[in-house]
């Protein structure tokens, strides 16, 4: 596909949705978007967003992450650059002993080669393969539509010739549960076949998954509605763990509501509202004894409108017990903070 008509699928999807956003084309393209680190029941994490072409569906409800990269296409000398960016950067080359897990994103999809490089996307593995010597996890973000167990079957094989053997994730964004909230609200265009013939092909390889999850993506919901709507999300995953003895993280983010965005629009006319933070761990404490392990994503990554995060009210002191729970999956850490 030429990339004229990507662009044109880019921005058709943006308008499908309302986006009034903006693309960041002004950025060095030699520098990642971002970087930073999380702390998880799966030792330190390194978070690496790739500066490239944005996402090619760009039309989810509340998602501005595509205003952080370029609607044109970034060449592969670009994203090696970026790499070579990223593994001198003194905050992480003095962490490559200690990184157990790099999540590789683009907002959007990594697998999809029409926005993030191959050659870029190898060039990463055999750096990580030299560096960081005890990685153990490799997690990539994708649309289920771009996964070809063919590629998976060749990273890992990569993968597999490093000193620590380290085992391949696939992090797919699902949202939210309901499915008419997922796909005919928030218009996500993912259907539980889809999903469940993906799980299927990766169970019989033991990849890993990480499936993430909003908490009240969209206007019109309780609060209640809300919890039910994740407490569900975490019996579907648990079935299918057990189902395909599947490693299975839910990455759950409270929702922001993101700049230029329908959300913002429901927001300012007073139809919306951030979760409580009680009401995310309230939502969370029902993954107890489930066969999955359960994150919670703490950041707003800069993105929400001012007093559109769930960091800003005084909610926002048990953000520390709660980055104790994903260092330690404690649950009695969470009932604490119930009370
Ligand atoms: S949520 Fe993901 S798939 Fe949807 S528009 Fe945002 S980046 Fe694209």
């Amino acid at each position: 596909m030429d990339e004229k008509a990507i662009v044109k699928q880019i921005r058709f999807g943006s308008q499908k949705s309302g986006k009034t956003y903006t693309f960041d084309e002004e950025h060095d393209k030699t520098l990642p978007a971002e970087i930073w680190f999380q702390q998880s029941d799966e030792g330190l994490i390194l978070f690496v967003v790739f500066y490239t072409q944005a996402c090619r569906w760009s039309r989810c409800l509340g998602c501005n992450l595509p205003s952080k990269v370029s609607q044109h296409h970034v060449s592969y000398k670009f994203v090696m650059a970026q790499i070579d960016s990223l593994m001198s950067d003194p905050e992480v080359s003095s962490k490559f002993e200690t990184i157990s897990k790099v999540i590789v994103s683009n907002n959007g999809s990594v697998l999809d080669q029409e926005t993030f490089s191959s050659t870029g996307l190898m060039y990463l593995i055999s750096q990580m393969n030299l560096y960081m010597p005890n990685l153990s996890v490799l997690s990539m973000e994708t649309r289920p539509e771009y996964v070809e167990i063919e590629e998976l079957e060749f990273i890992s094989r990569a993968l597999e010739e490093a000193d620590t053997p380290t085992a391949l994730e696939l992090a797919v964004g699902f949202e939210a549960f309901d499915n008419r909230i997922r796909n005919e609200i928030f218009d996500k265009g993912l259907s539980l076949e889809v999903f469940e013939e993906l799980v299927l092909k990766m169970s019989i390889y033991g990849y890993h998954l990480k499936c993430y999850f909003m908490q009240k993506p969209v206007p019109g919901m309780s609060d209640e509605e809300a919890v039910i709507d994740i407490q569900n999300a975490i019996d579907y995953l648990a079935r299918l763990s057990n189902k395909y003895d599947l490693h299975i993280n839910m990455h759950l983010n409270p929702t922001y509501v993101a700049e230029g965005t329908a959300l913002e629009t429901a927001f300012r006319a007073n139809q919306y509202k951030p979760p409580r933070l009680r009401d995310v761990v309230r939502a969370v404490i029902h993954s107890r004894n489930k066969p999955i392990s359960v994150y919670i994503g703490l950041s707003d990554e800069g993105l929400a409108v001012e007093g559109g995060s769930f960091l800003c009210g005084e909610e926002s002191s048990l953000t520390a017990r709660i980055e104790e729970f994903n260092r330690t999956q404690d649950y009695t850490i969470l009932e604490q903070i119930l009370g």
